[in-house]
């Protein structure tokens, strides 16, 4: 079975990917600190963070890279691309309380998988929308605790039900249908 890396310093992607990918690829993680350029679009720093990483390795194993973000509706999609940014500078309850004077609450959580094998670079997209609500649970990680999908928020659900509906889960899976149609 070939081996494909996935780019990060979070191991749960990794299992979350191996799930996706196993029938392909065996799933290595790949502790690399990419570039994360500054760009209103998550493709473009998913794709370019992809190059570098596969640019850096010391083979020529194909790599993925996922960038996510949570979009406001009602702020026109604002924390977006620098989702992280916010989040590290004011933390999740303060992202509420700000969000709470809104009057739509509606968001999504949007992540793109870049994948890369030096000749073909492609990315896939998933989507998962919700609303904000007061923090909740203590499962999962970054906005889980505010973000309200179907009555639940993503803190409040365990791990496997949070994969078969999330963002990262439908880029995913679209990447393995691309993957499996490209082998044929
Ligand atoms: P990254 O692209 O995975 O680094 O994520 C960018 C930002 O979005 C970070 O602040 C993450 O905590 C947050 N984020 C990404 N995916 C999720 C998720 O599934 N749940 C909650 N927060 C997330």
């Amino acid at each position: 079975m070939h081996t494909l890396r996935f780019v990060t310093t979070n191991p749960g992607k990794v299992r979350e990917a191996e799930q996706y990918l196993e029938d392909i690829y065996t799933v290595e993680q790949f502790d690399y600190d990419y570039t994360e350029v500054q760009s209103d679009s998550l493709d473009t720093i998913a794709a370019r963070g992809a190059r570098e990483a596969y640019d850096a390795q010391d083979a020529d194993v194909p790599v993925i890279v996922d960038d996510a973000g949570l979009f406001v509706r009602a702020l026109d999609g604002f924390p977006g691309p620098y989702s992280a940014y916010v989040e590290d500078t004011l933390g999740v309850e303060r992202v509420w309380n700000l969000a709470e004077s809104l009057e739509n609450r509606r968001s999504a959580f949007r992540c793109v998988v870049a994948f890369t094998d030096g000749d073909t670079t492609e990315t896939f997209s998933g989507a998962v929308q919700g609303r904000l609500v007061a923090p909740r649970g203590d499962g999962g990680f970054g906005y889980d605790p505010i973000f309200e999908h179907d009555g639940q928020t993503f803190a409040e659900m365990d791990t496997a039900e949070k994969n078969a509906l999330s963002h990262r889960g439908r880029a995913l899976a679209k990447l393995a249908d691309w993957l499996v149609e490209r082998e044929r």
